[in-house]
């Protein structure tokens, strides 16, 4: 087991009706005014930000609100947000939505907070110093973003999708009702759902030993998030099965299934940010449609890894050498993929990138030749390209 640090410093709020006391919950943290940011509108749809603009009042806490935030965040919208929150004297955010919502807020704040132009640091230009304080009312289980210390960003100059990742951006508490997630499309649901597994599988699939614990951890959440996104396939407001995902959401990207590993892979995010940049596919059918052919680009170096995978996450009866198995795993992994309604190709997923295009994916995901990706596999320009290719049908 490799060393490793554990900060989840989120307040963690599980449960029927627990929003309803979110007025009092803001006040704790003494703030002056709030920005209550927001969505496409399935929170108007719903009636929540009418309950939580009541509950702000009854608690007397001042706000502004700022919606429109689309899936693959805009920067735009987070410069509007930043200016918004300077002039108003906002000193504390309220997302209210998914990993969307939850980045574009944690862009907000670090904006608010530092000097200069915020897309410095998705650019890993520098370093953030602070961030406003940031609390999460989560309608979806997906990106775990509202326990994780990351924010993903789409720069529409260019259409880049990039992340960056401190510790100041993690919500101060996170508000979880899963019934707040029974209105979601079942195409959202299951997006949800490969999210959550691919936070586990990238820190999972790792060069690390001696990991029994974090391994075991990985692999139940793994069967467990399977097991219910099947349910809610045809159950959609199974209030346990909504539960067992949204809390696997979280636990998945708070760093738990990564301690003692050697960081994890991640290549398959990287690769799936440039498909949400430039095709604004949803990021968890992104990841579906490109993760069986990454897994059979690097399966090589990593076959005992993959082995342990089948078996224990897949059911697969162990055949022949490791190798076997494996490869018999990342097929059961795509079985279930389609199962519950999940591209599998770049093709199902609806989008047939050019010759040209593939080069741009791969040329932005190695930020122009500079950096690699993975650690399964470390990975350069051309693999990412083979990989792109791989992935079209
Ligand atoms: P999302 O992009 O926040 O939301 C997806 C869609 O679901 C939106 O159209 C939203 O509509 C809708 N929706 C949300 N809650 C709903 C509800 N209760 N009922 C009906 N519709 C609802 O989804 P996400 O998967 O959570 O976030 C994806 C983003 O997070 C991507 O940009 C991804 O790269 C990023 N991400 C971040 C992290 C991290 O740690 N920061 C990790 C992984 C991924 P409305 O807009 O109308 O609400
Ligand atoms: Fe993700």
């Amino acid at each position: 087991m490799n060393q490793f640090q554990y900060y989840t410093p989120t307040k963690v709020i599980f449960g029927k009706g627990t929003e309803e006391n979110m007025g009092a919950l803001v006040q704790e943290y003494g703030c002056k005014k709030v920005l209550v940011h927001y969505g496409g509108g399935s929170v108007k749809r719903s009636g929540l930000l009418d309950r939580i603009y009541q509950s702000l009042d009854v608690a007397g806490i001042a706000y502004v609100s700022l919606g429109k935030v689309v899936p693959n965040p805009h920067l735009s919208l987070v410069y509007e947000g930043i200016e918004l929150c300077k002039r108003e004297g906002v000193d504390f955010i309220l997302a209210v939505g998914g990993g969307s919502v939850i980045d574009s807020a944690k862009a907000i704040g670090y904006g608010v907070t530092n000097e200069g132009d915020v897309w410095d640091f998705y650019e890993k230009k520098r370093n953030a110093s602070a961030c406003l304080p940031v609390g999460v009312i989560l309608t979806i289980a997906a990106a775990g973003s509202e326990m994780s210390d990351s924010s993903v960003i789409t720069n529409e100059n260019g259409w880049v999708k990039r992340g960056y990742s401190s510790n100041y951006c993690r919500p101060k508490f996170a508000i979880m009702n899963p019934e707040l997630t029974m209105t979601l499309p079942q195409y959202q649901t299951m997006s949800g759902c490969v999210d959550i597994m691919m936070h586990t599988m990238e820190r999972y699939l790792n060069h690390a030993d001696n990991m029994e614990l974090t391994d075991g951890i990985s692999e139940h959440l793994l069967r467990t998030v399977m097991k219910n996104a099947k349910i809610l396939l045809n159950d959609p407001e199974n209030y346990d099965a909504r539960a067992e995902v949204m809390w696997a959401g979280s636990l998945s990207h708070n760093g738990l299934t990564g301690c003692g590993t050697d960081g994890g892979d991640w290549a398959s995010h990287q690769l799936e940010h440039e498909l949400g940049g430039m095709f604004d596919v949803a990021h968890g059918a992104g990841l579906a449609a490109i993760w069986g052919s990454w897994a059979r680009y690097v399966v090589d170096a990593g076959a005992e890894r993959f082995a342990q995978f089948a078996v224990n996450v897949m059911g697969v009866k162990a055949a022949g050498d490791g190798m076997q198995t494996a490869l018999l795993g990342i097929e059961a992994m795509e079985d279930f993929y389609r199962f519950i309604h999940m591209p599998v190709s770049m093709k199902e997923l609806g989008i047939e990138p050019t010759e040209e295009q593939m080069k741009e994916l791969a040329r932005k995901c190695s930020f122009w030749g500079r950096r690699t990706i993975g650690c399964v596999k470390v990975l350069e320009e051309e693999d990412m390209y083979q990989i792109y290719k791989k992935a079209c049908n």
